[in-house]
């Protein structure tokens, strides 16, 4: 049987007429400041990888020589044989970096989101989401058994409305930290007190805060000063920062016993393989000994934001390493974004559905391996583009 019914052609066209088809730009570069396409050299203003790590020297050492010793694939799950002494060191490593008891490794953030929302909330619970919480959150909330109810970005009177207005037995608050195209930060502060008056928990999904944000890069709640009590469920990401590959849930011992035993996407999922899991460990060193980092992102981020908004740019409200650019209408992000390209510049244009209509941008992102040439060139060509366009 063909596939005919299901109309991939006429989806596919109908993305081409918004023109939002979506396709894969290949390079060959390691990640980092240039990335190579075609013979020609880009300014990446697009990567994740805040502190520069994902192709340190020391992070890739680790790799190496942890390959010798384990070869490359884990062989099976955590739960059969794939839990190697280097994935429980890095569990408890983490757990001790982010003080808590606890922490159990997930093979990729959308499936530690997944799986962790789905394990904890079933029939008869309820789950509040941010309305701009990242794909991998809300599709844990559609997906499990609970209600499910979003709450206006941000919007503490929203979110207290719906949580009086909830008989649920059980109630799961959850938010991004740092939320991934807007760059803003989530009162934490906030929506844990009302977590604490309506007896609901607190989930953080903390992947563009973990290793940047907090004295030692412990993420947003420690750069907030949150207790860990008051935020029971912790979930990062280590492809970000920390510049290696999947993600954790950290918390109480009882949480982690927890997913091990309910959560599908740990358990029926291969290991990561060990040779990654030594690699984060390195990186996590780096991360915590090397604070210089962040302070030159610090800086950077403030450069740019002074500069480009006395260009006369609309920048998003956001002191963090994503700096999102907003233009409104699609087309106008889309030839921004190819202007940059044309003189050497990797900036991805957002449009929706990632983001909602009238909302375009740029999400430009700064990293610890840009150097202030860097911005600076970034900022030049943006106000010559900025001539052009008025
Ligand atoms: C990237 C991201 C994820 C997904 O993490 P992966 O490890 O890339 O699957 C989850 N949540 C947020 C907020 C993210 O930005």
């Amino acid at each position: 049987m063909s596939l005919q019914a299901f109309r991939l052609g006429e989806k596919l066209a109908e993305r081409q007429l918004q023109q939002r088809l979506r396709q894969c730009k290949t390079h060959d570069s390691a990640q980092g400041t240039w990335l190579e396409r075609d013979g020609r050299r880009y300014r990446n203003f697009s990567s994740n990888d805040y502190l520069g790590l994902a192709a340190h020297p020391q992070v890739t050492a680790a790799l190496v020589a942890a390959a010798s010793h384990y070869g490359v694939g884990s062989g099976a799950a955590h739960l059969v044989c794939g839990h190697t002494r280097e994935h429980q060191a890095l569990e408890e490593e983490l757990a001790a970096f982010t003080g808590r008891e606890a922490a159990i490794l997930f093979s990729t953030g959308y499936m530690a989101n997944l799986g962790t929302i789905q394990a904890l909330a079933g029939r008869g619970d309820a789950v509040f989401e941010d309305r701009l919480n990242h794909a991998s959150l809300l599709d844990g909330g559609l997906a499990s058994e609970a209600r499910f109810q979003r709450y206006r970005h941000n919007d503490e009177r929203h979110l207290r409305s719906l949580l009086a207005a909830s008989a649920a037995s059980a109630k799961l608050v959850v938010t991004d930290s740092v939320f991934s195209m807007d760059g803003d930060l989530a009162p934490l502060a906030g929506l844990s007190g009302l977590c604490r008056d309506h007896d609901a928990a607190l989930m953080v999904d903390d992947a563009h805060g973990f290793g940047v944000l907090g004295p030692r890069g412990e993420g947003t709640p420690a750069h907030f000063g949150c207790p860990t009590d008051d935020i029971p469920v912790y979930m990062a990401t280590l492809g970000k920062a920390v510049g290696t590959f999947g993600a954790f849930v950290a918390g109480s011992r009882e949480l982690v016993d927890f997913l091990t035993n309910f959560a599908r996407p740990y358990i029926y999922t291969t290991a990561m393989p060990p040779a990654l899991a030594a690699a984060t460990r390195q990186s996590l060193r780096l991360v915590q000994a090397e604070s210089w980092r962040r302070e030159h992102l610090q800086a950077l981020i403030r450069r740019f934001r002074t500069a480009a908004n006395d260009q006369g740019w609309v920048l998003m409200p956001s002191e963090t390493a994503i700096q999102p650019l907003l233009l409104g209408e699609e087309m106008k992000a889309l030839a921004l974004s190819r202007a940059l390209e044309e003189r050497g510049f990797w900036v991805t244009a957002i449009r929706p559905p990632t983001v909602p209509v009238g909302q375009s941008r740029l999400r430009i992102t700064l990293t610890a391996g840009h150097s202030e040439a860097d911005v600076d060139a970034l900022l030049d060509a943006l106000a010559d583009l900025r001539e052009r366009q008025t």
